[in-house]
């Protein structure tokens, strides 16, 4: 690994704080994912890009700056990173997973304020995180009211601009996102100086649907009786899906796609014949929390699919790449974007039979319905959820949790006693 730190100084970042968070990730890398058996060899190249997760792609962002480039960091999976790419600049996501950055976070916010946007501001504020530091400018949204204010406090040291998300789905919400997305558009022309042509947004849309296909193979194998991968591989790669370059991910990606789709065809499985098949449902988990997953997995379970932020809500559906002129290549994106389901919608029916849908098509045996400590959306959004679940006969286990590790022996207690109910 090349010594990051003079990229760092220059960054302006806090190093003695960072040095901190440094000497920590190695053994969680090492506890986390390095300690799983049988694991496939394409999982090299996320290893690689994990373990020097503040080098490699900070430095490429760098690069890309002094050639002139512009760096978009957004939190969000409803802003489209289609626009940013069509005018030459690069979008990279900023969600905050770990515990380190919270009490930064915790200076300016409430205490009861998820742990999602207290780690991201605190991100920023104790500059100890690069992709913080090299966003030129951050694009927020409107979805939930943590994060509105949150943006008001990040302003004050950076260049923000917010979409204002609609929150129902009727015709003229969606004409309205369209709205906010030409919006963006002009925000981004006009703060890297490129336009964005119609064949530009045309090559950037396929750019970016790529990616999503080769998520939605990778999700495909996870399927299959035969589990190619475990759940906590598979989430390492929908994180890194959101700071790596779109193509070399999509590339990697169908690469280790290829070896998965051999290994079901040749049986070869990550966990022995009926081992409990278990999703996880609701706030996104940020890179580096991959805490539940770590507990399901050595609790005798495997986790096959995630409807999250970070799994099927960032890449089902694609975006129409038949539109020929920007109005209408904008409209195509809105429509795809506010098909995403997030709990800040009202009504929000269509994540539930998500949700159903979901559990049949990776014949799942049980269902964690996960929410991030002050959430309210999703906490409260959890009632209709496992009131669906019962109906369905889907067993389900709600829990609340935040980036601390002060509840893992309680976690595992009550994740162990589920799966043991499911064997039962
Ligand atoms: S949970 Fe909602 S607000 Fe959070 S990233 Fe997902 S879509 Fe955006
Ligand atoms: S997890 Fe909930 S509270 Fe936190 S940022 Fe997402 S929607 Fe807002």
């Amino acid at each position: 690994m090349a010594d990051n730190h003079k990229m760092w100084e220059e960054l302006g970042m806090n190093l003695e704080l960072h040095d901190q968070l440094c000497a920590v990730l190695p053994q969680a890398v090492g506890d986390v994912f390095l300690s799983q058996e049988n694991r496939p060899e394409g999982m090299d190249y996320y290893d690689m890009v994990v373990a020097d997760i503040h080098g490699i792609r900070p430095s490429e962002l760098i690069a890309h700056q002094e050639n002139g480039g512009k760096v978009f960091g957004t939190f969000c999976v409803y802003v489209p990173d289609e626009v940013i790419f069509a005018a030459d600049a690069i979008a990279t996501g900023l969600c905050g997973g770990s515990q380190f950055w919270v009490p930064g976070g915790e200076k300016v916010l409430p205490t009861n304020t998820c742990p999602l946007i207290k780690a991201s501001v605190g991100a920023r504020l104790d500059r100890t995180c690069p992709f913080f530091r090299i966003a030129d400018m951050y694009i927020g949204e409107t979805t939930c009211d943590g994060k509105k204010k949150a943006w008001e406090i990040l302003s004050e040291d950076v260049p923000v601009h917010v979409m204002d998300l609609p929150q129902m789905k009727r015709v003229k919400d969606v004409k309205a996102w369209a709205e906010e997305i030409a919006a963006l558009k002009d925000v981004v022309e006009k703060f890297t100086g490129n336009q964005v042509t119609p064949e530009k947004l045309a090559e950037n849309i396929k750019l970016i649907n790529n990616k999503r296909k080769a998520l939605a193979r990778l999700y495909e194998c996870r399927k299959s009786e035969t589990v190619p991968i475990s759940g906590t591989d598979a989430l390492v790669i929908s994180q890194i899906a959101f700071y790596d370059d779109p193509a070399r991910f999509a590339q990697m990606t169908n690469k280790l796609c290829d070896e998965l789709e051999k290994r079901i065809a040749e049986g070869v499985s990550v966990v022995s014949a009926g081992t409990k098949r278990i999703m996880l449902t609701g706030t996104p988990l940020a890179i580096p929390n991959w805490k539940l997953h770590n507990i399901v997995e050595t609790s005798g379970a495997v986790v096959v699919c995630e409807e999250m932020c970070t799994g099927t809500r960032y890449f089902e559906r694609y975006v129409d790449e038949t539109k020929e002129t920007l109005e209408e290549q904008i409209d195509a994106i809105a429509e795809r974007y506010m098909g995403i389901n997030c709990a800040c919608f009202t009504p929000n029916h269509a994540r539930i039979d998500d949700i159903i849908r979901l559990a049949k098509e990776y014949k799942v045996d049980g269902i964690i319905d996960v929410n991030l400590k002050f959430c309210n959306l999703y906490d409260t959004e959890g009632y209709f959820v496992e009131r669906a679940l019962k109906e369905e006969g889907i067993p389900v286990l709600g829990i609340e949790t935040d980036y601390t590790d002060s509840d893992a022996q309680q976690l595992r207690t009550r994740v162990s006693a589920f799966v043991e109910m499911l064997n039962n």
